[in-house]
């Protein structure tokens, strides 16, 4: 018997055995192709819950994902309720933060209304109103963004990464102002209707070295495994691969990771369900039908759990290979039979 998407999307998630392996988007898969195609715009949809519901939804209508996933920005939502001064794109541009407003931890405030926000709850809207419409059958998840990467937007990367080295307990201390942060906008999250969240923190190798992971985020990672109380996919952006030992350890249930490592080495090092990781740049942008095929059965017959865009996908992708990780899937396991 066929699985339905949810189903699929949740025994994956847990480790279970499933029909066919999930198509999932733990970021955005939202191109100019598919705004067009749904009727749907940014910025609108970046900020009100009804056209932002309804653009998350044709990531199964028209997509064909086994979840749909409605915040598209990247911790734009918590940012902007934080009062960091927001861009909210256009039909051939993500939303983005404009620039920090703190520079020491002892600034961080985070408003008694963060969740009545209207960045913040624009969000917990939409997840409600997919719930309603097709939270039986398809996947519903949320996204977070933990203390590490909202410190990035609150308090600048540069500032923010300096200190690492300088002052660890500046580090320490903006983390734990900024913590109860995910922590409150996940249970709103879970009670509007997530199956599942994507908690974000930017520790790539590009940025900071290894050990950075269990000195600054490991405990926190744990903490919110513990405390949120639904399954957490882990997004960390770059080249991950020489972390991945800590990663191991948080307690999570997955972990969302980018082409920049090779699908099979992660799966040999990494312990926790997989979410990948078909590359955004050479071959949803530029790539053909082929390219994504090649990439996505790659990553099936390496053991990755669960396919998917590798991290947001640019605005400028092709919607046809948005669609193209879907169908190779598909084609994968018609050719078994
Ligand atoms: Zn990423």
């Amino acid at each position: 018997m066929a699985m339905t998407p949810r189903e699929r999307f949740l025994a994956a998630l847990d480790g279970q055995p499933v029909d066919r392996v999930p198509v999932a988007n733990p970021t955005s898969i939202i191109t100019r192709g598919l705004q067009e195609k749904a009727g749907v715009f940014f910025p609108e949809a970046n900020y009100e819950a009804e056209p932002m519901a309804e653009l998350a939804l044709a990531g199964h209508t028209i997509c064909g994902y086994d979840a749909v996933s409605p915040a598209f920005g990247a911790g734009t939502h918590e940012s902007a309720a934080l009062g960091v001064p927001t861009r909210w794109g256009d039909r051939d541009s993500l939303p983005a933060q404009e620039k920090a407003i703190w520079s020491h931890p002892d600034e961080i405030e985070i408003p008694d209304d963060f969740l009545d926000r209207p960045s913040v709850k624009s969000v917990i809207d939409a997840i409600r109103l997919l719930k309603d419409e097709v939270g039986d059958r398809v996947a519903v998840i949320g996204k977070v963004f933990g203390p590490w990467s909202l410190s990035y937007h609150t308090i600048g990367l540069q500032k923010f990464l300096i200190q690492t080295m300088k002052d660890p307990g500046f580090v320490h201390a903006a983390l734990e102002r900024l913590k109860p942060i995910p922590k409150m906008y996940a249970q709103a999250q879970i009670e509007a209707g997530a199956d599942a969240l994507t908690y974000a923190c930017h520790i790539t190798a590009d940025l900071i070295r290894p050990s950075a992971v269990p000195d600054y985020v490991l405990p926190i990672h744990q903490e919110m495994a513990a405390e949120i109380d639904c399954p957490l996919i882990l997004h960390c952006c770059g080249r991950t691969i020489d972390r991945i030992e800590h990663f191991n350890k948080n307690g999570m249930a997955a972990f969302h990771f980018e082409s920049a490592n090779d699908a099979k080495e992660m799966r040999d090092q990494a312990d926790m369900v997989l979410i990948g990781n078909i590359n955004n740049t050479n071959t949803l942008v530029a790539g053909e039908r082929e390219d994504v095929r090649r990439e996505v059965h790659y990553a099936i017959e390496a053991g990755v759990d669960m396919i998917a865009p590798e991290c947001a996908v640019p605005v400028t992708a092709k919607l046809e290979n948005v669609i193209a990780v879907r169908d190779s899937v598909d084609e994968y396991y018609d050719a078994l039979h």
